[in-house]
């Protein structure tokens, strides 16, 4: 059946790639534009801050798709193109360039971006952010050069661009104001197996010190702590987290709330306009709270299901968020969504660096984190799903396979 509308998506990266290509998929013959603000086709930035970084993969290896996937598609990529206005009632977008562009449904999947740091000194030369291909070629010609970097940031980015400034023979300084790197999602256990990753493989932590400031002559030359000291570098990375892209939406009088908020089906509070990826504020059934995950896969998966509530089909998302980071020898999986727990029980060789880690609330496993350790994830994720209690000295244990764990734990909570 030939369709007249038109499908646009805004946010021209993982999650609006993804879900043009499963308007196609589904057999959606109308008009499909992909707007983008950035000069690149879509493409994937988990490699940013690891082997793209490192120069150790090819370009070609972060894009979503081959060159000729959006012609072959008839999807209209309008790259290096903001939208700028959005009337929802209309159904209009403002482009950049002055030009208008009408829609039928619409998606925003317009991501999120680097928090700024608000500190003395933030205008200085050699301080670097990293979202973009852009920042991360110019990040990556710093490394070349060698010398001393300060990582400002314990969480994700700056713990990866530690490990791969590391990896690259650079002397680097890590700064946080917390005392482990990414405590408040795991705690201290494994919270403590990421410092000492770092410390051993000669990265100098500077945890448990804020930064007042940054200081040099045109160019940073160091960092002051909250302590009074100042960590000498030739150059400086902040990742310090990231924040929804929510202007278009906002402007629109969309309703935001960390993020744009849309429900299980992933519309907004303007009927046919969507939004997923790292922008969208989700109602998510399982957790039945709303939830806004900033993870390559939430993207890839929340994507296509916008795309298909767009068409009128599919169920509400309920993913269990997942997400993935690989620093030095050490690559782990986590999933699961915990903002309180009881115990961390460990499955497994925790002093050999290969193990499990669950995360119990009342006996129930709220998340999980494979290290080392590969095809569980699944059974991590069923344990979840169950909500069953569990017997933590059995799931330490040996002698049940995990399998076997989450296929009682699965059956025993369709039983109920
Ligand atoms: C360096 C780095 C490493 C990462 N590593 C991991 C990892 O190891 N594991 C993991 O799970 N996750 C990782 N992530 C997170 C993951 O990449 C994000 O969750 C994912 O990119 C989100 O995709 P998205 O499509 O929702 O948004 P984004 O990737 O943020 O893309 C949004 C796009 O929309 C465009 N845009 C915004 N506003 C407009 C507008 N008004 N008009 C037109 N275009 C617009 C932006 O320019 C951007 O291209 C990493 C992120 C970074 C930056």
């Amino acid at each position: 059946m030939t369709n007249s509308e038109t499908y646009v998506i805004v946010g021209a990266s993982l999650a609006g790639a993804k879900a043009a290509e499963e308007l196609r998929e589904q057999g959606f013959d109308g008009r499909v534009v992909l707007i983008g603000a950035e000069p690149e086709r879509p493409y994937e930035r988990p490699p940013l801050s690891k082997d793209y970084l490192r120069g150790e993969s090819e370009r070609a290896k972060a894009y979503v798709h081959d060159e000729g996937f959006y012609d072959d598609h008839d999807i209209e990529l309008l790259a290096d193109t903001n939208a700028i206005g959005l009337d929802a009632r209309n159904r209009e977008l403002t482009l950049s360039d002055a030009r208008t562009q009408g829609f039928d449904k619409l998606l925003i999947a317009t991501g999120a971006e680097p928090r700024r740091i608000s500190v003395p000194g933030t205008d200085l030369d050699g301080i670097h952010y990293l979202r973009t291909l852009a920042d991360c070629d110019a990040l990556r010609e710093r490394l070349d050069a060698g010398g001393r970097v300060a990582v400002v940031g314990a969480g994700w980015i700056g713990s990866e661009v530690a490990a791969s400034a590391r990896q690259r023979g650079l002397e680097v300084t890590l700064i946080d104001p917390l005392s482990l790197p990414n405590e408040r999602i795991f705690g201290p256990e494994i919270g403590t197996f990421y410092r000492d990753a770092h410390a051993s493989h000669g990265v100098e932590l500077a945890l448990g010190e804020g930064v007042e400031g940054f200081e040099g002559d045109g160019h940073v030359r160091g960092v002051r702590t909250s302590t009074g000291r100042v960590v000498e570098c030739d150059f400086a990375v902040v990742g310090v987290g990231v924040v929804p892209r929510i202007a278009l939406a906002q402007g629109a009088g969309l309703e935001i709330d960390n993020g744009i908020v849309v429900t299980e089906r992933l519309e907004t509070s303007a009927p046919g306009v969507f939004a997923a990826g790292d922008v969208a504020n989700a109602w998510h059934p399982f957790f039945e709270q709303r939830i806004r995950v900033e993870h390559w896969a939430n993207a890839l998966n929340q994507g296509p299901a916008a795309a298909r509530s767009m068409l009128g089909q599919g169920g509400a998302y309920d993913r269990i968020p997942y997400f993935f980071s690989d620093q030095y020898d050490v690559g782990m999986e986590y999933s699961g969504y915990a903002t309180s727990w009881d115990e961390v029980v460990f499955r497994g060789d925790r002093d050999g660096g290969e193990f499990i880690a669950f995360w119990l609330k009342d006996s129930r496993v709220v998340a999980g984190m494979n290290v080392n350790v590969w095809d569980v994830n699944e059974h991590v994720q069923a344990l979840i799903r169950s909500r069953r209690e569990v017997d933590a000295a059995e799931l330490a244990g040996s002698g049940t396979s995990l399998e076997e764990l989450a296929a009682v734990a699965s059956r025993g909570s369709q039983a109920t």
